[in-house]
């Protein structure tokens, strides 16, 4: 967009799936203080002897429930969480008294070791290293939903850098198996639900259609002057013949940044096999673009999918999986906390064309 500098946005954006998680994009408050962590430098040794994740100190990990290869030296390890958030049944059945209600803490929480290198970003692990990550996340997905039917979601999702709160700097992923659906992806599936019974399309095939063919121009009608200009792929950060990398337009986070597959798909876990290499291609040209662009991008990112018993025979139809990544680069405040109003400083689509333009290898 030209004249960047003096593209001023001071409104709210109403997300389109979850309209409860709008956003106030205010462009002049950009000089909000930054989080501390921001500054410090990425971990980039390759080994560090006293890492429990590191090539060697196997036996200084809980369990390992998977390798791959699984013979040999392996390049990704999937280990029991030393400090599990959720865990085996108790011996105590569900409480309830008065208002205080409880369901059993029953779950699985896993760690899985993304690379045998310490710190090793994203974008410079390999295609085909990344490819075997995502088939790995399936695999131990598919296992865990087998494994006992009272876990209704299946979680993966990655803290990267201190900011994102990961508490071990060697990079890795983690598997969150619950009882229930966890509100956002509830309330994702209920509204395309929603959306599906009016429209009969799935609403994030429509936003990537939007995406991919809308071009328009919004004059403000006492003044006559142009209020938005909305050109075609404005909001596109990556795209590869499988999968898009999409800006939101009612992000949250400054550099938020959504990847889903191009034909609508509502079930990670039915991903073809060929699909992989995309998937790869365009996550690590997205990751290569925030690093760029935030010279060090502390992140998490979050696998969205349908959930097992989603409780509609049309889910299918109206729901379609992505991965969320979002960057961590302010620090929430009272406004934010006290009204649930997320406030991004950066206009989405100022974002995506410094995300397009970064130069990436
Ligand atoms: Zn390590
Ligand atoms: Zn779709
Ligand atoms: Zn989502």
């Amino acid at each position: 967009m030209d004249g960047a500098n003096h593209y001023v946005v001071r409104e709210i954006r109403i997300n389109p799936i979850v309209p409860s998680e709008s956003v106030l994009v205010a462009t002049a408050r950009s000089m909000r203080p930054k989080k501390a962590e921001e500054a410090a430098p990425r971990d980039t040794r390759k080994h560090v002897e006293t890492c429990p994740f590191c090539v060697g100190n196997e036996s200084m990990t809980p369990p390992q429930i998977a390798a791959y290869p699984d013979t040999g030296q392996w390049n990704i390890r999937i280990v029991e969480n030393l400090y599990p958030v959720l865990g085996d049944d108790r011996s105590n059945p569900n409480l309830s008294f008065g208002l205080q209600q409880t369901i059993d803490g029953y779950g699985r929480h896993e760690v899985i070791i993304d690379h045998p290198q310490h710190g090793v970003a994203i974008h410079d692990m390999s295609e085909e290293h990344l490819a075997l990550l995502f088939r790995a996340y399936r695999a131990r997905m598919e296992q865990l939903y087998r494994s006992n039917s009272r876990l209704r979601y299946v979680l993966v999702f990655k803290n990267f850098g201190p900011a994102a709160g990961a508490s071990i700097a060697h990079t890795h992923s983690q598997i969150i198996a619950t009882p229930v659906i966890p509100d956002n992806v509830q309330a994702e599936v209920v509204n395309s639900r929603n959306f599906f019974h009016k429209n009969h399309r799935c609403i994030f095939c429509s936003l990537i259609d939007e995406a991919l063919t809308f071009e328009a121009t919004i004059y403000d009608r006492e003044s006559g002057e142009i209020r938005r200009k909305i050109n075609v792929g404005q909001y596109v950060v990556e795209r590869g013949n499988k999968f898009i990398a999409i800006k939101p337009f009612a992000s949250r986070y400054e550099w938020e940044v959504h990847i889903l597959p191009l034909q609508h798909r509502s079930d990670y876990l039915r991903t073809p096999e060929e699909d992989f290499a995309d998937l790869a291609r365009v996550m690590r040209r997205t990751m290569a673009r925030l690093d760029a662009v935030l010279g060090g991008a502390q992140y998490n990112f979050f696998l969205h999918s349908l959930p097992h018993d989603p409780g509609c025979d049309e889910c299918e139809a109206s729901y379609h999986w992505h991965i969320e990544i979002t960057p961590r680069t302010s620090i929430p405040t009272g406004f934010e906390l006290g009204s649930g109003l997320f406030v991004n400083t950066v206009a989405p689509e100022v974002a995506a064309e410094k995300l397009r333009a970064a130069e990436i290898g």
